[in-house]
């Protein structure tokens, strides 16, 4: 599995490797373009005309009587699978297709489009953005290139601004970096549509409920509940097999998110954007964050410094359980043991 570094770069150092990069490579003559590189300079014009190789066919699988999944197996991005690291859902409804996360390329996109077009010649009616994580929607590009400017893609009022702020542009050039330039061609496209907690939108012979319950893996997650098919699909505020960011994310938060989610929508197949759907998503993972936050917050509360909190996170049976079989778990139970020590000193004073 690929290094999981990448994601804990910040959009600064990014900016400076890259230009140190390129400065180091071309000498002094290059020096004189480097005020050009950037969002605004001639790299981005490049990328605007050259685009990257399609990505391979992954052919839909059925979930329910209306939901369908492109899936993808691996959990972070690389070269070899060109981004494909985020599940693409779609809902056949009697009036068209409903997309809830459109993948992380322009690539990607059209890839779901085609295996959108082996299930029914419907058109897609609609896509959903889940959170502003650029492996969710940066395929965006794709559905509106492909069904019109005009295609409503719906999200949280905070995705939206998000996407259409400068994290946007970062998930594009950060996409361009872990896949080598793989996802060139795609362009930021944001959702032109907000939607709201409770909310409940008809497509055909579907009705979709819209759920959020304030911050869990980011500020505003959405979760997308198929209302005929009892399934809902939750983005990453819960996963697999994979440990999930949690930079702008909250433990206490994703508790409580679980349980009002719970209590509103009832037994539901749990369909995450990473890894496999299944009725007891939120029960594991929800173990497995209280196997790192309850430590955190016992060793804050006994005034015991952040290595016991580490040590008694890692002995704890809900974290060692899974810590040989899930994605990114060396690589991130650190800094996730870190922002949770962090949350729970803020709570405790
Ligand atoms: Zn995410």
């Amino acid at each position: 599995m690929a290094s999981t570094q990448p994601f804990s770069l910040s959009p600064a150092s990014l900016q400076r490797r890259r230009w140190l990069r390129l400065a180091a490579g071309g000498g002094a003559a290059a020096l004189g373009v480097a005020a050009l590189v950037g969002p605004t300079g001639w790299a981005q014009q490049l990328g605007d005309f050259i685009e990257g190789p399609p990505v391979r066919d992954i052919p839909a699988r059925q979930l329910s009587p209306h939901v369908w999944m492109v899936f993808a197996q691996d959990g972070f991005p690389t070269p070899q699978n060109q981004g494909m690291m985020a599940n693409v859902l779609f809902v056949v409804t009697s009036a068209g297709v409903v997309v809830i996360d459109s993948g992380g390329s322009l690539q990607i996109g059209q890839m779901a489009i085609r295996m959108i077009r082996k299930v029914t010649p419907l058109p897609v009616i609609a896509v959903f953005n889940s959170h502003y994580h650029g492996d969710h929607w940066l395929g965006n590009h794709a559905f509106a290139a492909h069904y019109g400017p005009q295609l409503p893609i719906y999200a949280l009022t905070g995705t939206r601004e998000k996407i259409q702020g400068a994290e946007g542009n970062l998930w594009r050039s950060l996409m361009e970096r872990w896949t080598n330039q793989a996802t060139l061609g795609t362009q930021v496209v944001a959702p032109n549509q907000t939607v709201h907690n409770g909310q409940v939108l008809n497509f055909g012979d579907v009705s979709l409920v819209m759920h959020h319950y304030g911050t869990c893996h980011t500020p505003s997650d959405l979760c997308v509940q198929v209302v005929q098919d009892r399934l809902t699909a939750v983005g990453d505020i819960a996963m697999a097999n994979r440990i999930a960011n949690l930079d702008d994310g909250s433990y206490e938060g994703t508790f409580k998110y679980y349980q009002a989610l719970r209590t509103s929508a009832g037994a539901q197949l749990w369909v995450p954007g990473h890894g496999e759907g299944s009725t007891d998503l939120l029960q594991t993972y929800g173990e497995f964050m209280a196997g790192i936050w309850e430590p955190c917050l016992k060793a804050v509360q006994a005034g015991a410094p952040e290595s016991t909190a580490k040590a008694a996170v890692l002995a704890d049976r809900r974290v060692a359980r899974r810590a040989t079989t899930m994605q990114g778990f060396d690589g991130n139970i650190g800094k996730y043991v870190s922002l949770a020590y962090l949350e729970a000193e803020k709570l405790a004073f």
